[in-house]
């Protein structure tokens, strides 16, 4: 017995495995028993597929094209990217004993073109493009393609569906009850609603706060947060409420360009945020490119095919990752905000990849994955927000606080004490401030140091802090002189703090050096307009201590 060549017998396993498949992927109508509440969501068997955008689309031969087998079993409803269009039948089974109105949707393809044709009981044909569904409400068309189709009691109906697309074939489509379909809308409506009046209520308030600050940044950041919404909705189908009919053709087109600007700004305010010219210079000139090279999404789909992919590799997948190692590296190596604001950069871009390999077919079309933009825009703004805002208030700590001794300085004394000029002004409560220098500081800088001195002016400021009140307000006004704001504190008050304050510091040792401060204190009288017509009093008050003999307080209506 000759014995079957090992090619044929493999030749014979693939062709009962492709049977196999073939009566396992054979379509399975899907079946109404009932006015179900739930949709209904298209598994790959319900569907047979015809790869030929050349057909006429002329519903009979179509019908007769499915007669003539020339359709085939689908494998999978994610089918990647293909330019050209494809038809698909499906056959929805009414076993009710009454007509029913069913939804058929096209889950997630916004920016697609989508027809549905199937015969009705007269012999005429029910054709409809992009979607006829009007719901009650302002809206004009369905969010994604969705048809209202009528299936008479107790029938079989085959449904043609083309789908034509610029970027991914998909077929998830979902059967629904009229109700169920328009509870399902509303709800979405509702809570992407919310999410983008949120973006766009932060956007515009960190643009006026920017104009105010005059930061260029939060500007770039309103910008990145409001395309990065009009992102979403693009994917989501939203946004096609905001556009006039006449814009609809370039949904794709514009859907292109919001991802191109997202990705632009995006790379913007990562260089400016984390100050990368001067940081990482190399990797500053990269992310540059990579910035201007993100302009390019807005044209993928005029590129050639190859070029395309690889464009959108570099923008979208290589980019990205890159970024958040370097972002990463950043914050391993101490620079403020990274961290905040890496876990901010990192959300974007997985939800970008994640979602671009689903949109070219390559991850499956799972509910979490197409509202992964939508949650990562919110964790975003999150971040972004929060690591922009303590920029902000670090930038202005640096404004008002003194960098030695951590203190407020005249500026920020001036800031903080209006405050308390207006509260004394409308309860009356006292204020009285104390002003002190250190005595015969020039000697101990000139045998023993700057550096000495500078420990000593910190210890002074370490002191001051430790035994006044937490409501007071302790200030360097320059050199080695300081003033403290005693609030809802009155004369007598302020001169036994003062005394205090003047044996604590005699006592204090710094560096093997002891030290002494003379003190004025004057009481905030009502015609004093701002704390600097108080000061030139406390001022003359610890002159005159100077001149008494120094380590002294003298008080108001103490003075010769
Ligand atoms: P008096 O008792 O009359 O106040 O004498 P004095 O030597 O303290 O006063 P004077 O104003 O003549 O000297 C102030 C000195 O304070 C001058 C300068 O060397 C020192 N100084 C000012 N600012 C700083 C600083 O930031 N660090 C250090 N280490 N010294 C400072
Ligand atoms: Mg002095
Ligand atoms: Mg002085």
């Amino acid at each position: 017995m000759t014995r079957t060549p090992a090619p044929l017998r493999w030749f014979v396993i693939w062709l009962l495995a492709c049977a196999g498949c073939q009566s396992a992927f054979a379509t399975q109508p899907i079946t109404l028993q009932a006015n179900t509440e739930t949709a209904i969501r298209l598994q790959p068997g319900n569907l047979e597929l015809l790869f030929d955008a050349a057909s006429d689309g002329v519903p009979e031969s179509i019908a007769a094209r499915w007669a003539a087998g020339d359709f085939s079993p689908a494998s999978a409803l994610n089918l990647g990217l293909r330019s050209r269009g494809v038809w698909a039948r499906l056959v929805i089974d009414n076993t009710l004993e009454q007509p029913t109105a069913i939804v058929l949707s096209h889950n997630y393809a916004p920016t697609d073109l989508v027809e549905v044709r199937h015969p009705r009981p007269d012999g005429s044909w029910y054709q409809q493009r992009r979607g006829d569904l009007h719901l009650a409400g302002s809206r004009e068309s369905p969010r994604t393609p969705s048809f209202l189709l009528q299936l008479p009691a107790r029938s079989t109906t085959p449904v043609y569906i083309f789908v034509e697309t610029e970027s991914n074939l998909n077929f998830d489509m979902s059967v629904y009850a009229p109700n169920a379909y328009n509870r399902i809308e509303q709800s979405l409506t509702l809570i992407y609603g919310a999410l983008f009046g949120a973006v766009l209520v932060s956007a515009f308030y960190l643009v006026l706060s920017a104009v105010m600050v005059h930061s260029g940044l939060a500007i770039i950041l309103g910008g990145y947060l409001a395309v990065y919404a009009a992102y979403v909705s693009f994917l989501m189908g939203f946004a096609h409420y905001a556009m006039p009919d006449a814009l609809i053709l370039w949904t794709n087109q514009l859907h292109m360009l919001s991802l191109a600007l997202l990705m632009h700004l995006g790379a913007r305010f990562y260089r400016g945020f984390l100050d990368l010219k001067h940081k990482a210079p190399k990797a500053d000139k990269a992310v540059a490119l990579l910035q201007w090279l993100a302009l390019g999404l807005a044209l993928l789909h005029q590129m050639p095919p190859m070029l395309a992919l690889v464009l959108s590799l570099a923008v979208i997948v290589i980019g990205p990752i890159c970024t958040t190692c370097l972002a990463l590296y950043l914050w391993q190596q101490g620079v403020k905000q990274a961290g905040i604001f890496t876990l901010g950069w990192v959300l974007a871009p997985i939800a970008a990849v994640l979602s671009t390999l689903r949109v070219n077919g390559l991850l499956p079309n799972a509910d979490w994955l197409i509202h992964l933009p939508a949650i990562s825009l919110l964790m975003t703004l999150a971040c972004f927000s929060y690591a922009v805002l303590r920029r902000f208030s670090l930038e202005r700590d640096l404004v008002f606080i003194d960098p030695l001794t951590g203190l407020l300085n005249r500026r920020g004394l001036d800031a903080q004490a209006a405050d308390e000029f207006e509260r004394r002004e409308r309860f009356g409560t006292p204020l009285t401030l104390l002003v002190l220098d250190i005595d015969h500081f020039k000697v101990v800088n000139d045998t023993h140091g700057h550096d000495v001195g500078d420990k000593i002016l910190c210890a002074l400021g370490d002191c001051l802090t430790r035994v006044s009140r937490e409501l007071d307000l302790i200030a360097r006004l320059g050199g080695e002189e300081f003033a403290i704001l005693c609030v809802q504190t009155d004369l007598r008050e302020a001169t036994v703090l003062a005394e205090r304050l003047r044996l604590a510091v005699s006592a204090l040792e710094v560096a093997g050096q002891r030290f002494t401060i003379s003190m004025g204190v004057a009481p905030v009288r009502d015609n004093d307009s701002s704390i600097w017509d108080t000061l030139v009093r406390a001022d003359d008050l610890m002159y005159q201590a100077k001149h008494e003999g120094r380590n002294k307080v003298v008080a108001a209506g103490q003075a010769a």
